[in-house]
């Protein structure tokens, strides 16, 4: 194609049926993709190139914990861009040094690195584990045990760490020292971790992709009983649990447990890409110049944005927020699957506003799209379970606008 034509096309905006032909023909094909493109958001709802409305029970998986286009957001984004929007780590980052302090000051972290996403949390998550056993010379403690159907993201490393087959047979061989064990399996768990050879236990406290699956109190004592005795570095990846989602600050805080390095990402940016790993210091001084780094994170316009949610998520209690909607919205979803004929649904659980529904058929899809169709975006994982991330900030009105959505939906199965 001729460039001048191009740089005009590049500027034109496109029509719905336009935007579905250029990803069919032009983008990776990697998304089952919904027949819907948004065109912008306000708080819990988001609204599609034809106007339609749609509440936003899914959150962007999460990571829209604070809704769409809150103004903190954008004006976090505006006033930090007009300064300047990158700098490298070579040199020193208010906003960065700003972030670092507040993230130490909630949780039971000392330390604080920034990158851009959840996968790349938990890569220096796992090098931070592998060089504190490395530089104090038990070199044979290099080997990571995690759980079976956790999520932990898609880097090749974070794909061995994941305990799903399906996403790790095509990328064989996979960077060994991975093993897995069913979630809250006690005894599996005792014998997959050696004094000699564990380096570090990497645990979501609710796995989220999978489900909602909550890990239980004996097995989260567990792990953290046998890192005490084996030496081993109890890591949480809080990516999806972590600020205010299950209805505290944190995950672990549910369990009287604290990791020795955590991970964040999803609600940190309220959207805008950035993660965060978190040790205590006695590991974390392990990290010295040049042994990890990263070119985008800590940029100053991430870390302000960093600040900008945390500011809310604290200033606004957002994790006591959740705990209250989210136990309202829960009971609100068994109240209306209660009144389906056959009673299909046969669990609804959750902590805060993570939340799934378990159906007895393989009707999730069929209920996600019902659902959608009504104006309610929800999520399906697998054929029999449904999943609602709906923002933190999410109303009285809406819960019970997306309970009444899911109720006709179920009861037209
Ligand atoms: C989403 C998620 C990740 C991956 O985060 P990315 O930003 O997509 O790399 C990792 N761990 C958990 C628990 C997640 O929910």
């Amino acid at each position: 194609m001729d460039i001048n034509n191009s740089i005009a096309a590049a500027g034109k905006k496109l029509t719905f049926s336009e935007v579905v032909e250029y990803n069919e023909k032009y983008y990776f094909n990697l998304f089952a993709r919904a027949p819907i493109c948004f065109e912008r958001g306000e708080g819990t709802v988001l609204y599609g190139m034809d106007g339609k409305r749609y509440l936003d029970f899914l959150g962007g998986l999460a990571v829209n914990a604070l809704g769409h286009n809150n103004p903190a957001i954008t004006g976090a984004i505006k006033s930090q861009a007009e300064k300047f929007i990158h700098c490298t780590n070579l040199y020193y980052i208010e906003p960065q040094a700003r972030l670092a302090k507040t993230l130490v000051d909630i949780s039971c972290a000392d330390r604080v690195f920034i990158c851009n996403s959840g996968a790349e949390a938990n890569e220096a998550a796992i090098k931070l584990a592998k060089i504190f056993h490395y530089k104090a010379g038990r070199h044979a403690k290099n080997k990571i045990v995690t759980a079976t159907d956790s999520f932990h993201g898609r880097t090749l490393a974070m794909v061995a760490a994941t305990g799903q087959v399906k996403y790790q047979k095509p990328y064989a061989p996979l960077l060994p020292g991975f093993s897995h064990v069913p979630l809250n399996d006690v005894g599996a768990l005792r014998s997959a971790v050696s004094e000699e050879e564990t380096c570090a236990i990497m645990l979501e406290v609710i796995q989220g992709e999978s489900g909602v699956n909550i890990a239980e109190p004996a097995f989260i004592e567990a792990a953290a009983e046998l890192c005490e005795k084996t030496g081993a570095l109890l890591i949480f990846d809080e990516v999806q649990t972590g600020l205010g989602r299950t209805g505290k600050l944190f995950g672990y805080q549910h369990y009287g447990v604290e990791p020795d390095i955590f991970t964040l990402a999803k609600a940190l940016g309220a959207g805008f890409p950035i993660g965060a790993m978190l040790a205590k210091e006695r590991v974390a001084a392990a990290f010295e110049p040049g042994d990890h780094g990263s070119t985008f994170g800590g940029n100053p316009l991430a870390c302000e944005v960093g600040n900008a949610s945390l500011g809310l998520i604290l200033g606004e209690k957002l994790h006591e927020r959740a705990a209250e909607k989210g136990a309202m919205l829960m009971g609100a979803l068994r109240a209306a699957a209660g009144d389906s004929a056959d009673g299909i649904v046969s669990e609804v659980r959750g902590r805060g506003l993570m939340i799934a529904a378990q159906f007895k058929k393989p009707v999730a899809v069929e209920v996600k799209g019902r659902m959608q169709d009504a104006g309610c975006l929800v999520g399906s994982v697998g054929d029999s379970i449904m999943r609602m991330l709906p923002p933190l900030t999410v109303s009285d009105d809406e819960i019970k606008e997306a309970a009444v959505i899911f109720g006709a939906a179920v009861k037209a199965l």
